[in-house]
């Protein structure tokens, strides 16, 4: 529209990922109903009853084009060089960005994000990548790179790191911090690697499921890159450049409690953090002035992230199976919400 012209509002770059087929969703039927086409365009077709004569009835086809659409034939490297790279680099610049995976649970956040120790994902190919670049930058040991992970769950934040009691969220000079978080040096990949996974162990699970993280969990983590520069005048300056990459709850609850009132605690504080987003992100779509954070732990933590000059990059990540075709359309939706300037 209009607002595209000079306006001086945040871009968000959308990108949409389909996973393979699960052998679950195989097994129970499913047919794929998700098509992407020329690594942008995603169509998604609604089957029609088996009865109908039996033929499959395309009742309401429907297409959207993102930033660009992954098939499921796509590596965790391609995902992360057209998604994050770019966001590392402007990090050395000392730009903020943030990157968030979002979808129903089961879509595959968790797999894009922190992936599988043969297949590490945006969170591992992004702490990689930005050491390589230092290494080739500067070989004084000049940047400094320091990691916080934690958790949002039930609006409370725990430091996944350091296991323990909850985080308070204090404002200070620096904006939101979340008081005594473990602030971890990092020198090398491989023992970052080691680091997420076992943070990953600490996400909150349901009790009737113990192995499973919850579906209610999000997972922030921070990179931290400071370093020195000389500025114009020759003066020494520290420059800071914060990455954010979060594994966000899994979205379907959001959608579902949305219009109802807020029955339980647990259910309307999930929505707090996937609703107050999903409101910021709006906001900052608009052009408007005021943001939101204030509402929800989520975004407080995310206040020097999003927006304003930061780079923020959202990938909805999607089932090809039609078993779950409302949370796809869902998801798709929200995707091309968010992809509006
Ligand atoms: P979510 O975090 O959104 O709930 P997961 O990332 O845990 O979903 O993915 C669900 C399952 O699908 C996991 O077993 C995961 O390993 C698998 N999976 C997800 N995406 C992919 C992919 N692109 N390639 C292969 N397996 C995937
Ligand atoms: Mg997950």
């Amino acid at each position: 529209g209009e607002r595209n012209c000079g306006g001086d509002h945040s871009r968000i770059l959308v990108f949409v990922r389909l996973r393979p087929m699960a052998k679950r969703e195989r097994d129970a039927g499913s047919r794929c109903c998700v098509r992407i086409v020329n690594r942008r365009d995603v169509y998604l077709t609604e089957f029609g009853n088996e009865n109908d004569y039996l033929r499959l009835k395309r009742l309401r086809g429907r297409h959207f084009a993102f930033d660009a659409s992954f098939p499921d034939s796509a590596t965790q490297q391609e995902v992360y060089s057209a998604t994050t790279a770019e966001l590392v680099e402007a990090v050395l610049q000392g730009r903020n960005g943030s990157v968030f995976c979002y979808g129903a649970t089961g879509a595959g956040k968790t797999y894009t994000m922190l992936g599988t120790v043969e297949n590490p994902g945006v969170m591992v190919l992004a702490i990689k990548d930005l050491f390589t670049k230092i290494r080739q930058r500067s070989c004084d040991g000049n940047h400094l790179v320091h990691l916080s992970y934690l958790e949002v769950y039930n609006e409370t934040v725990r430091d996944l790191l350091s296991p323990g009691r909850p985080l308070v969220l204090r404002e200070d000079k620096q904006g939101i911090v979340a008081a005594g978080l473990t602030q971890y040096r990092a020198y090398s990949t491989d023992e970052v690697m080691a680091l997420l996974f076992q943070g990953n162990q600490n996400r909150t699970t349901e009790p009737t499921r113990a192995n499973e993280t919850s579906s209610r969990s999000h997972a922030i983590l921070q990179v931290v890159v400071e370093y020195r520069v000389k500025d114009a005048a020759m003066n020494v300056v520290n420059r800071v450049g914060k990455l954010s990459l979060i594994d966000l709850a899994g979205s379907e609850r959001a959608l579902a409690t949305d219009q109802r009132t807020l029955r339980s605690l647990e259910g309307a504080n999930i929505n707090r953090s996937l609703l107050a987003l999903s409101s910021c992100i709006n906001a900052l779509v608009e052009g408007k002035r005021h943001i939101p954070y204030r509402n929800s732990k989520l975004t407080q933590l995310l206040k020097d992230s999003l927006g304003g000059s930061c780079n923020t990059v959202m990938i909805a990540n999607i089932s090809p199976s039609n078993l779950s075709f409302g949370e796809t359309q869902n998801t798709l939706h929200w995707a091309d919400r968010a992809k509006q300037i």
